[in-house]
């Protein structure tokens, strides 16, 4: 029920996304997400096109997670996602604390009113500089990508290493991060099967 609580509010919205062609999706959490979304897919075929959308887990909140997670969900180490960060949310969290201290004297139903209307104020404001802000992140990532490239071939001379090798680092890591889980993990997968079949079976006699 928590888990179903927690990841309903994502599906919906990325259900309204699903007709248009977005690459990713990005989320604190979608490495927990994502394999609860394959799961939920077994028995509701309608959730199929949510399924291709990439997951990117936002590149600081992957910090946080268990590195095994971040290599292999991390949105930093996705081909195609620039130096995006999908920590964007943030900023709308940040907008709307300033205001906590006049909502804070509010009626809840005020206070529900006035954050309903600046997010949309936000939501407004970002739409207006979306050509402008996309150009500037373009021009960001195509400098950022020229100086890393630079760093990255002067590094490899340095230490002489080839090309193969490399690919051969990559495939170690990506192979130990897939097979490996944390015994915390295991443990968490395994009670958080046995309470989403536990709701299904609660669903029909509560109905
Ligand atoms: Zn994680």
């Amino acid at each position: 029920m928590f888990r179903g609580e927690v990841f309903a509010y994502p599906c919906t919205s990325r259900k309204k996304m699903a007709c248009k062609p977005v690459k990713f999706f990005a989320m604190d959490v979608a490495c927990k997400y994502w394999p609860y979304l394959q799961r939920g897919n077994e028995r509701c075929p309608e959730l199929q096109d949510l399924l291709s959308m990439k997951p990117f887990l936002s590149v600081f909140h992957a910090k946080a997670h268990d590195f095994k997670c971040e290599v292999k969900w991390s949105g930093a180490y996705q081909e195609g996602a620039g130096l995006t960060l999908g920590e964007e949310v943030e900023q709308c969290n940040a907008f709307l604390s300033r205001i906590a201290v006049t909502t804070k004297h509010m009626s809840k139903a005020g206070r529900t009113d006035m954050l309903t209307v600046m997010a949309m104020c936000w939501n407004q404001q970002k739409f207006n500089n979306l050509a402008s802000t996309l150009a500037c992140r373009y021009q960001k990532a195509t400098i950022a990508l020229q100086r890393q490239l630079h760093n990255f071939e002067a590094m490899k001379t340095e230490m002489a290493v080839t090309d193969d090798q490399l690919e051969g680092w990559i495939t170690d890591v990506n192979e130990w991060a897939e097979a490996t889980t944390s015994p915390n993990d295991a443990d968490v997968a395994v009670v958080a099967r046995r309470i989403e079949e536990l709701v299904t079976k609660e669903v029909p006699t509560s109905l």
